[in-house]
């Protein structure tokens, strides 16, 4: 079975910080993770290729070189070959171009069973990429994947939404977005660590490697503007009550009468 997993370079965002002045992110300094659930997707690659005993794992990503890195993290996991989709010409680019831009390089990738997304990331936490990558190449998908299962060509997918379950069958190929909850991801050995960087090679391949259509790429292929980007800021200043929940009504009631807030 062979399997891409899309993988995206993201801010730690327990850290991301934003310049009040000009409303951008703060990069300088920020340390750059893989996005949590696209270690999910591995992951679940990973088993999903052990349980066939054939065929590869490829992992993709669209980005900066820096995002390399990334895709090292994803080598030192288990998987076989890395891709890096790397071009100043796709700077700009919203979920719409960024799925364009992917859909086009798994073309050119060609073989694939099974395409697996994280379900949303950490920064832009839109959830659109695979959807849409799965519109792009015209394949069946299901998202927020807790369980896959594979027969032959068929696909079993269970997500649970809230008290609802849903369970959908599809045939491969097909595109599936992950939950976080599907498995855990492991722990890299060392000498894993050091095979990926030493033995593993990262390809990158440009706008000129890919067979794009101009308009679709970039600033110019995205219909979404970012009008503006703000901190909240906060007028009012809250209380903390530090009491066993059970004594803290009446705390809180005070609290309320003494700013009538509320009249008995
Ligand atoms: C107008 C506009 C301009 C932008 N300009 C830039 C810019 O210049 N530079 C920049 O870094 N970002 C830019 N962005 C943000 C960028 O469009 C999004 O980060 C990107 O499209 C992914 O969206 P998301 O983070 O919501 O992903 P989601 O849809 O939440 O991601 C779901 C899954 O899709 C896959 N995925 C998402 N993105 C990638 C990727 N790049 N490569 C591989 N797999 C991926 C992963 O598996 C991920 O778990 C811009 C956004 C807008 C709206």
């Amino acid at each position: 079975m062979n399997i891409i997993v899309t993988v995206k370079q993201v801010p730690d965002t327990h850290e991301v910080k934003i310049d009040p002045k000009t409303g951008a992110l703060i990069r300088e300094g920020v340390p750059s993770i893989i996005n949590p659930e696209d270690k999910n997707a591995i992951e679940e690659a990973l088993r999903l290729k052990k349980s066939s005993d054939d065929g590869e794992v490829t992992v993709l990503s669209m980005g900066p070189l820096q995002a390399e890195s990334t895709l090292r993290e994803a080598l030192s996991m288990g998987v076989d070959r890395a891709i890096l989709v790397s071009d100043r010409a796709f700077a700009g680019a919203d979920t719409l171009a960024t799925s364009y831009t992917l859909s086009m390089a798994i073309k050119k990738i060609e073989r694939y069973d099974l395409i697996l997304c994280g379900s949303q990331t950490i920064d832009g936490e839109t959830g659109q990429v695979g959807p849409q990558l799965a519109e792009w190449l015209d394949l069946p998908q299901a998202t927020h994947a807790e369980e896959i299962n594979i027969q032959g060509n068929l696909v079993t997918v269970k997500s649970n939404f809230d008290s609802v379950t849903r369970v959908m069958e599809m045939k491969t190929p097909a595109l599936i977005t992950v939950s976080n909850r599907i498995n855990k991801p492991r722990y890299k050995h060392m000498n894993k660590v050091l095979r990926a960087y030493r033995d593993k090679a990262v390809v990158t391949w440009s706008k000129e490697d890919l067979k794009l259509n101009p308009i679709r790429i970039g600033l110019n292929g995205s219909p979404t503007w970012v009008r503006k980007t703000f901190v909240h800021s906060h007028s009012r200043d809250g209380i903390v009550v530090e009491k066993p929940a059970a004594n803290c009504a009446e705390d809180i009631l005070d609290f309320i009468l003494e700013k009538a807030l509320l009249k008995l």
